[in-house]
């Protein structure tokens, strides 16, 4: 991953502390609100009986502090940010968005043309620019399999679905790559799903893990590690937009580990409803899965490294507002990472020049 190595030698990385049975839209409502699930309002995949929307939010998102503030902002394939919200810039919508056979919205990958149940695109003006420009794009990664629907064909069911996997990728990058061009914002906030999804169906374990079925787990077993490379060529195409004058945050909602224990598929049946899954993020035993922290730009420090886990999602919001300038409001109750900038100390912080 040339390019995510690039970034962590010039700027500052660690894990990142997530909360326990972390899931996409629980996490990334935290990162946006600083806020616990129970306080914010996005609790899960599916709320009191219904799929997680903006409508539920209950405490103002980073994305409106920043907006109010002047800040100019972009956003696309973030989780539960449908319907989208009026930003002072675009927002896409990503993972929960509702479609044609999809009106759970729960990771359907709907195209740009099937969204239903409310709008994936603000301005909504901006999908006939979208749509002549990009395409009929698919919204975020699908869902795996059903064991039903490749039971007996597996190698065909692997290969369909990773080109799928692929086509969706390659589609978001030029969607990216699109707007960072033409719909520069000051704060810009993009997201990618199918490692995620990749993981839990095909992740690379051996036959003494849990779960392993020689006749799905040998064909690919190079899926998993793809889809990294992948993301990388994504990261690639970012980093052509990124001056010097320019904050660059990479983090992820959680990691990702097989099994260790033989489930029923309704233990996590958000993600994978009848497929059976190999690696998962929430253990009921509470180990951790840390996420991903990697940040570079002026003013942050280069070539270092936090150890132990000081950071959490929760100090994503705060930190994104200080570098704006922007008040921090007091029921945020994450911390600014003043540590990872080059005129503080951080007792966890070491240089790995
Ligand atoms: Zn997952």
């Amino acid at each position: 991953m040339p390019n995510l190595a690039r970034v962590i030698a010039r700027g500052i990385s660690g894990k990142m502390r997530t909360i326990s049975a972390p899931n996409c839209p629980k996490i990334y409502s935290i990162f946006e609100t600083s806020t616990p699930p129970e306080e914010n309002g996005i609790t899960g995949f599916i709320v009191r009986g219904t799929t997680a929307n903006t409508g539920m939010l209950r405490t103002e998102p980073l994305w409106s502090l920043l907006s109010n503030s002047g800040v100019t902002v972009g956003m696309a394939n973030v989780p539960a940010t449908f319907p989208v919200k009026p930003v002072n810039g675009y927002m896409i919508s990503g993972m929960l968005t509702r479609g044609k056979n999809c009106e759970d919205g729960l990771l359907c990958s709907p195209k740009l043309s099937e969204v239903q149940g409310g709008d994936a695109v603000y301005p909504p003006t901006m999908v006939a620019e979208l749509e002549s420009n990009v395409g009929d794009f698919l919204i975020d990664c699908a869902r795996m399999p059903a064991a039903k629907d490749f039971l007996g064909h597996e190698v065909a069911a692997v290969y369909e679905w990773l080109a799928r996997v692929s086509a969706t990728r390659d589609q978001q990058r030029k969607l990216f790559d699109y707007l960072l061009t033409n719909h520069p914002t000051d704060f810009t906030f993009l997201v990618q799903s199918c490692e995620d999804r990749v993981g839990h169906w095909l992740y690379p374990i051996q036959p003494y893990n849990v779960g392993y079925n020689p006749k799905l787990h040998t064909i690919q077993v190079n899926a998993f590690p793809d889809q990294y490379r992948a993301l990388d060529k994504v990261l690639g195409t970012i980093l052509k937009h990124v001056d010097e004058n320019t904050n660059l945050f990479i983090i992820s909602d959680h990691g990702i580990k097989p099994l260790r224990e033989r489930e029923s598929h309704d233990a996590h049946k958000d993600h994978a409803g009848t497929t059976p899954i190999i690696a998962k993020h929430d253990f009921e035993d509470g180990d951790e899965v840390p996420g991903v922290f990697v940040a570079m730009g002026p003013g942050i420090k280069k070539g270092a490294r936090i150890m132990g886990l000081p950071m959490s999602i929760f100090d994503i919001a705060p930190t994104i507002l200080h570098i704006y300038s922007t008040p921090v409001p007091t029921r945020m109750r994450g911390r600014v990472l003043t540590e990872i900038f080059e005129d503080t100390k951080g007792a966890n912080v070491v240089s790995v020049r």
